[in-house]
């Protein structure tokens, strides 16, 4: 008899990744490939990752609902971000990005799990065995809702909202220690 978890339990682990304040600097609303600047840690951090996980970004980007940036400026940006990465020998599998501001109460905002449980049907993942990093209390929530677990990094926002977290939250001061963190949690 097969279990029923057997087909979740078949696919592979990935660690799921903010944009904004965890691969590159928060520097508001981006609307040219060139605003974004990469943290110096994120290449390395993600090559190590890399190895063992599909690499997968998931970011809100209310501004195009608040009409500040159009979708087009956001693939544009996001497109940049992928090639950059390609550059350095880093495969981004799938990029998702939730375009509403949180009062329109759509399925996919963070902390919803809409595009881990997505990106889980489309590209065979296990999620269980995943990860969210990320420098908002959401990536945090999202990473439970979605069964996962989650790093919370302190660049970004993550200073700011720290005071918000419980106290049994995985803490890293960059993309570099969450990654370094993430392989320890995939060891034991
Ligand atoms: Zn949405």
């Amino acid at each position: 008899m097969t279990p029923p978890n057997a087909s979740a339990s078949s696919g592979v682990p990935a660690v799921f990744l903010d944009r904004d304040g965890t691969l590159i600097e928060d520097r508001g609303d981006l609307r040219e490939p060139a605003e974004a600047v990469f943290f110096a840690e994120t290449v390395p951090a993600l090559r190590r990752l890399h190895e063992h996980f599909r690499l997968i970004i998931v970011t809100n980007q209310p501004g195009v609902s608040t009409g500040e940036l159009t979708r087009e400026e956001v693939d544009r940006v996001n497109a940049h971000v992928v090639q950059h990465l390609a550059r350095a020998g880093v495969v981004i599998t799938a990029v998702y990005f939730c375009p509403h501001q949180r009062s329109e109460n759509c399925a996919c905002i963070k902390p919803k799990p809409f595009f881990l449980q997505q990106a889980a049907r489309e590209h065979n993942l296990d999620l269980r065995r995943s990860f969210v990093i990320g420098d908002h209390p959401h990536d945090i929530e999202l990473a439970r809702a979605a069964g996962s677990t989650g790093v919370y990094v302190l660049t970004g926002h993550g200073l700011s909202h720290r005071a918000d977290l419980s106290a049994d939250i995985l803490v890293a001061k960059n993309i570099g220690e969450a990654a370094d963190l993430v392989l320890e949690l995939r060891r034991r």
